[in-house]
């Protein structure tokens, strides 16, 4: 509770937002940080998650007021409303998707970072070079050579619609900027595992998601090259002109890698850009047992992954890889009076990040990488996913010790996808009711995805803080759940 209302904000007509009392606000400050770093600590005593009460849900509906609330209040709503209905994946337990867990020196990053209030469109300031040297960090992580770049974005979405959009260019030349596709059957190839965000990448370039081919996988959910190769052939026979190969570094599904060596291979014979989503796979490069899952990604003309899942870096933190610089600004320039960099004073510093991507204004997300980077260096990180790969093989192994359950897809990595056996009438609606049931008891929370055409339950080990209890806990849910439906049919 706040013990007194807080008189932070001068009266309504008074256009200064600064505190009038500047020790309350510090005494508001050190109460939240306190709160929530006990929030963090006591994490494992909390439901994963919880629905969030209709009458709660209600409140957060309401319209904005005309005069201004009172600080500390709103900190109590915060409290009270928005803090125990979070997505959980901040929580041990929480397997669903394939989501990072933060920590809680990020979040103290991120404070520092909105306290500087920087904006990293441009211009010569120390957080710019903050970014350049994340993003150099992570180029030599990944055996890139030195002329290449890059831009920390939202998330491994934009990166994939960045590196589309310079592959695009790579095809046609610096005019299709200014005149478009004008004609051309751009033809693009990932796995039949690709992520979503890349047949969106395709649609929002102007090219139409059904220029990407959808390439069959084989038995290890890898990209099939020969079957690759085949469908490169019949397009340029038929007058479309291939472009871009996408290497799937960690599918979505069951963390499947393609070959990216054969890929890479392949794209040089055939002159395609080649790119590598490796949204949270290509992470492994950092772990000496895991990193031969992405042998050839150091060839990739361009790479996309996330600092938000594996590297536990507050939401957001994506990041797009470019070999050569140059190809981000060829694709993204653009000259204006306004906006020119110049030879000395704060506008100096070319090139500007607003010259190497879609966005102007773009926030400090470059302070929460450098410190967590940083604080925990590459081997602790890379344990953090060498123990996600390990606890999905503890699961697996319980999964294939119990008869009610059966594996669904190889675990090659950090994701089991499984389920209760069933009738093959019942099992889709059963197994999706279990993990709404686990969900909703605030358990654990599996998500699901379709394996074959058939529901799975999905986990996936992302969260630094999962231990093998948190694989038991969701073994023994599942049984729980799957039983008690059993006896209880859905109508
Ligand atoms: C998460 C993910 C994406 C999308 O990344 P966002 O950061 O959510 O935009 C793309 N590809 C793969 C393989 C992913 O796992």
């Amino acid at each position: 509770m706040i013990d007194r209302p807080l008189e932070l904000l001068s009266q309504n007509t008074d256009a200064d937002l600064d505190p009038r009392d500047w020790d309350a606000l510090r005494s508001l400050g050190h109460r939240m940080l306190d709160d929530m770093v006990d929030h963090l600590r006591d994490l494992r005593q909390n439901p994963v998650w919880q629905p969030i009460p209709p009458t709660i849900r209600e409140r957060l509906r309401q319209p904005l007021t005309v005069e201004g609330e009172d600080p500390g209040a709103l900190y109590q709503r915060f409290r009270d409303d928005i803090l125990p209905y979070g997505t959980g994946n901040t929580h041990p337990r929480f397997m669903g998707w394939v989501h990072g867990g933060g920590t809680p020196l990020g979040m103290l990053a991120e404070m520092l970072a909105a306290g500087l209030n920087a904006n990293l469109g441009g211009r010569d300031h120390a957080p710019i070079e903050v970014e350049r040297q994340v993003i150099r960090w992570a180029a030599d992580a990944f055996g890139l050579p030195k002329t290449a770049g890059g831009l920390l974005v939202t998330g491994s979405s934009m990166a994939n619609f960045i590196a589309v959009l310079m592959a695009r260019g790579a095809a046609l030349g610096a005019a299709a900027r200014r005149d478009g596709l004008g004609g051309a059957r751009l033809t693009a190839y990932a796995s039949a595992g690709v992520h979503r965000c890349v047949p969106d990448a395709l649609d929002m370039a102007g090219i139409g998601s059904d220029a990407l081919r959808l390439i069959p996988v084989d038995a290890t959910f890898a990209m099939d090259t020969r079957a690759l190769a085949t469908a490169i052939a019949e397009d340029r026979a038929a007058g479309a002109v291939p472009f871009l190969v996408v290497g799937t570094a960690g599918s979505v599904d069951v963390g499947a890698f393609d070959d990216l060596t054969a890929i890479a291979d392949l794209a040089e014979r055939e002159r395609l850009w080649f790119h590598v989503d490796g949204a949270f796979g290509a992470l492994v490069a950092l772990s000496p047992t895991l990193s031969p899952k992405v042998a050839g990604m150091d060839r990739a003309r361009s790479i996309a992954f996330d600092f938000h899942k594996w590297a536990q870096v507050p939401y957001d933190a994506g990041c797009i890889l470019v070999r050569d610089e140059a190809d981000q600004i060829a694709t993204f320039a653009a000259p204006s009076a306004y906006l020119t960099p110049g030879a000395r004073g704060l506008s100096a510093n070319a090139p500007w990040p607003c010259d190497l991507g879609p966005d102007l204004s773009r926030g400090f997300r470059a302070l929460k990488v450098w410190f967590t980077l940083q604080a925990f260096g590459t081997e602790r990180l890379a344990a953090v996913a060498e123990r996600s790969c390990s606890l999905a093989g503890h699961l697996a192994a319980r999964v294939e010790a119990e008869p009610e359950l059966e594996l669904l897809a190889p675990v090659p990595l950090n994701i089991v996808c499984f389920r209760y056996r069933a009738p093959p009438a019942q099992a889709d609606a059963l197994n999706t009711a279990i993990v709404a049931d686990i969900q909703e008891a605030g358990l654990a929370a599996p998500s699901t995805t379709l394996i074959g055409g058939a529901v799975a339950i999905r986990a996936a080990f992302v969260n630094h803080r999962s231990r093998a209890e948190d694989a038991d806990a969701l073994v023994a849910g599942v049984l729980a759940a799957g039983r008690a439906l059993v006896q209880n049919p859905l109508p």
